[in-house]
């Protein structure tokens, strides 16, 4: 499949910081009702907020800021002990009216075409699979996109991110309720990157940060709860992760 790419520049960008890596490759669904009330304001200078790429449902994508610049997607963010995400991301708008408006299934057509966007992204800079995430996992609690409904198995089985093969849903029984399963868990969620709260500290708090860890990882049931389906794909995500 070729790309079809159409400019349509958003003045909500700026320069990236001095000598910093794009190292991370962010996904979002646009959470409105149409794509192009979705897009308008991705370039309405008063809203302060952009991305580079937007893709349609039908598979049109309009590049709003270069890749070389950096654009205001990401808000206050943290990922493997960065902040201000923006600087060292791309960020891609995936158009869905959301979980506020109606969430929907991505069309197998958008979904081909943002795993073609993202491999030609990957071909031009060095993002480890690890730093490929959604805009929940370095904002779970501000943020839910792109989503359960967003196939990341299917992504990874292309090139794009990581997944943990070979591991079935193995359910909602089995809840870690104890404090040294529970340091286990909290150890297993930095390991990937996420920011979770030191024990006996509440923000971010556990179950919330799980939940962005199960809509990435563990669609089958997004919980907030460490239990047996659960802890299962996040210790297959850890394996993954190491050293890499
Ligand atoms: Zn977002």
């Amino acid at each position: 499949m070729t790309l079809t790419i159409r400019d349509l520049p958003s003045p909500n960008q700026d320069d990236r910081p001095e000598g910093m890596p794009i190292d991370m490759l962010m996904l979002h669904y646009t959470g409105m009702r149409s794509a192009r009330e979705a897009v308008d304001r991705l370039r309405d200078p008063e809203a302060k907020v952009s991305s580079h790429y937007v893709v349609d449902e039908d598979g049109l994508v309009l590049r709003l800021v270069p890749e070389a610049r950096r654009a205001y997607h990401a808000g206050i963010s943290y990922w493997r002990g960065h902040e201000a995400l923006n600087g060292r991301s791309i960020g891609i708008e995936i158009v869905n009216p959301g979980h506020e408006w109606g969430y929907c299934d991505f069309p197998v057509l958008q979904m081909a075409v943002v795993c073609d966007l993202c491999l030609s992204i990957l071909s031009r800079h060095m993002i480890p699979a690890r730093n490929i995430v959604a805009h929940s996992d370095v904002a779970p609690d501000r943020k839910q996109d792109p989503g359960e409904r967003f196939d990341w198995r299917g992504l990874a089985q292309n090139g794009v991110g990581l997944w943990p093969a070979g591991i079935p849903d193995l359910g909602t029984t089995g809840e870690i309720r104890d404090a040294a399963g529970l340091r286990l868990v909290r150890a297993a969620l930095n390991e990937i990157g996420y920011r979770v709260a030191p024990e006996g500290a509440l923000d971010p708090a556990l179950a919330t940060v799980l939940r962005a860890f199960q809509r990435h990882w563990r669609p089958e049931a997004v919980t907030g709860q460490a239990d047996d389906g659960t802890t299962a794909r996040l210790y297959g995500v850890v394996r993954l992760v190491g050293g890499r």
